[in-house]
């Protein structure tokens, strides 16, 4: 069993979890406000996604279970353009309602798309294709990390069909445990234990989840006790944050015997921010990130 049996949450499960989670941190009020309503729009919009079937050749299949790769690129991931061009849109709105530092970019966005000067297929290639959309930033006079979340957020429900039609080809697959995703190659940003202690790590790109061992780190492999630590609050019992001194990187990861409401992984991601403050304090970083001085 390479995936948990979780089952999704609805917008209306999001919208609640959410509240509860603001009720009890109030420093991120707004933040989960705004964050909420996006992850909830990413749901509904989920729903609608049509999108062709990724075909893997049984050949190329074999050939990278064999070796312990990716399914794919994450370039191949397939996009729907109408249900992300509507979603944008939404974001765009929920920005103006919610997220007064984003109100601007949104705006500019919306306008742009309702004026036809907004060519999405060519953003939402780059992306994938991780380069930069610094053009089309300075087209529409928008600050580059603002609208690339806004064009990301609003293609991740199809690249999460698509990782979910995809998990089918890793059913009979000997179980890697490595520390990037199975399907598409990512590092994954959170770790979460379940009901049973069994670990997980899920996918920072495609929202796959996959069983990881409970020991050592899965971003260098290390298995060498002295080098890995770990801390935590102990008024947060739920989360504790993984050090590792052989790649300095992090890791948070959430205990859900020890939480009290719905798990939605990316909401405890936004609501645990200043764990990763603490972490990068330390002198960790994420993979993706370089070092703080
Ligand atoms: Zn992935
Ligand atoms: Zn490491």
């Amino acid at each position: 069993m390479p995936q948990t049996t979780r089952p999704e949450l609805t917008k209306e499960e999001i919208i609640k979890t959410a509240g509860i989670i603001q009720r009890s941190r109030p420093a991120y009020g707004a933040l989960i406000d705004f964050y909420g309503q996006v992850f909830a729009a990413q749901a509904q919009s989920r729903a609608h996604i049509i999108l062709d079937p990724i075909i893997i050749d049984p050949a190329l299949l074999a050939l990278k279970q064999e070796n312990g790769m990716p399914l794919i690129d994450p370039s191949q991931f397939l996009i729907d353009p109408a249900q992300a061009g509507i979603l944008l849109e939404k974001l765009c709105d929920l920005a103006a309602a919610h997220a007064p530092k984003l109100a601007k970019t949104g705006e500019k966005i919306s306008s742009a798309l309702r004026n036809g000067n907004l060519d999405l297929a060519p953003v939402f290639l780059a992306l994938l294709n991780n380069k930069e959309i610094q053009k089309t930033a300075t087209l529409l006079d928008v600050p580059l990390e603002e609208l690339t979340f806004f064009v990301f957020s609003a293609m991740a429900p199809s690249i999460q069909s698509c990782a979910v039609q995809l998990a089918a080809y890793l059913k009979d697959a000997p179980q890697l445990k490595k520390g990037y995703c199975p399907i598409c190659g990512s590092h994954p940003d959170v770790a979460f234990l379940d009901q049973d202690g069994t670990k997980f790590l899920l996918c920072s790109l495609c929202a796959h989840e996959w069983k990881t061992r409970r020991m050592g780190c899965v971003f260098c492999d290390s298995m060498e006790k002295e080098d890995q630590h770990y801390f935590f609050s102990s008024e947060e019992k739920e989360y504790r944050v993984y050090l590792c001194d052989n790649c300095h990187n992090y890791l948070k990861l959430i205990d859900l015997r020890e939480l009290d409401r719905s798990f939605f992984p990316k909401l405890e991601q936004i609501s645990t921010l200043h764990l990763d403050y603490k972490a990068q304090e330390k002198g960790y970083k994420t993979p993706n990130q370089t070092p703080k001085e």
